[in-house]
C-alpha cells in the first residue's frame, strides 16, 4: 500500500506540494496528471526515497520499488546489459538483462553503449532497469514521452502484461488522457497545489492489445 496523509514539500519558499492525500492499495494501476509544474517528478522522488525535505503526517510505501525517471538516468560507462541488471542479485544477470532488453523491443543491443542509443531507446533501457527489478511499486515518470506512437502502443502492451503477470502496484505519469484511460484503473490529476483535484476510476474493460500480426503489418506499412 502506498499511504500519504498531508504531504507538503516547498522549494525556497514556493510550495509545490500542499497537503496531498493518497492511498493506493496493493495491485492498482494508478494514472497521474498535471500540468507541467505541478509537481508529479516531486512527489515521485520523494515516493521513490531520493528526497527527504518534505513534511508528512503520514507516508508509507512498499520498500521494493523501482523508478523509470522522466529523463533516463543510464550509466555512460556501462554497457546497456549491465545498466539493466544495476545492483540487481539474480543467479544469471546476463540472461535477466537479455530478457528485459527483449520485452521492451531492445534485443540485440545488450552490448552497446548507452550514449550511442536513441533517447526513445534511452527511455526504453530505463523502463527494462525498472521492470526487470519486479518490485512491488513501480513509479514510471513519463516512461513512453520519447516514444513513436507505434513504439508506444507496444510498451502499453507490455504495462498490462506485466501487470497481469504478477499485480504489482504502478504509478504512471503521463500527459496523455488516453493512455491514462486506456490502462490504468483509477486517474488522478494533481492540481496547481500539488493536491489532488480529480480522482476517478476506470470501470471497462482494457482494449485489446495489437497482436504481433497486426503490428507487423503496420510496421511495413510504416
Ligand atoms: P512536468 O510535467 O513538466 O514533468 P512535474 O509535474 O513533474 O512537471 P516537478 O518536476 O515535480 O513537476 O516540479 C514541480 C515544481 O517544483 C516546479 O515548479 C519545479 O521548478 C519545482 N522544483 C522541483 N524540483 C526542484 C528543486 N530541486 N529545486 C527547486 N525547485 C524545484
Ligand atoms: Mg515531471
Amino acid at each position: 500500500t502506498v499511504h500519504l496523509e498531508s504531504l507538503r514539500r516547498s522549494f525556497g519558499g514556493t510550495r509545490v506540494i500542499d497537503g496531498l492525500n493518497l492511498s493506493i492499495p496493493d495491485g492498482q494501476l494508478v494514472a497521474l496528471l498535471g500540468r507541467s509544474g505541478s509537481g508529479k517528478s516531486t512527489l515521485v522522488r520523494i515516493l521513490a526515497g531520493l528526497d527527504d525535505g518534505y513534511e508528512a503526517e503520514v507516508l508509507t510505501r512498499p520498500d521494493s520499488l523501482a523508478v523509470a525517471f522522466q529523463e533516463p538516468r543510464l550509466f555512460p560507462w556501462l554497457r546497456v546489459w549491465r545498466n539493466v541488471v544495476f545492483n540487481l542479485d539474480v543467479p544469471d544477470p546476463r540472461a535477466a538483462a537479455e530478457r528485459a532488453l527483449a520485452e521492451v523491443g531492445l534485443e540485440g543491443k545488450a552490448d552497446v553503449w548507452p550514449l550511442t542509443l536513441s533517447g526513445g531507446q534511452a527511455q526504453r533501457v530505463s523502463l527494462a532497469r525498472a521492470l526487470a527489478r519486479e518490485p512491488r511499486l513501480l513509479l514510471l515518470d513519463e516512461p513512453f514521452g520519447a516514444l513513436d506512437a507505434l513504439t508506444r502502443r507496444s510498451m502499453h502492451g507490455l504495462v498490462t502484461e506485466l501487470w497481469q503477470r504478477y499485480r504489482p502496484t504502478i504509478l504512471l505519469i503521463t500527459h496523455d488522457v488516453d493512455e491514462a484511460l486506456a490502462l490504468a484503473d483509477r486517474v488522478l490529476v494533481l492540481g496547481e497545489e500539488g493536491s489532488l483535484v480529480t480522482d476517478v476510476a476506470v470501470d471497462r474493460p482494457r482494449p485489446r492489445d495489437p497482436s504481433d500480426r497486426e503490428l507487423g503489418r503496420l510496421r511495413e506499412e510504416l
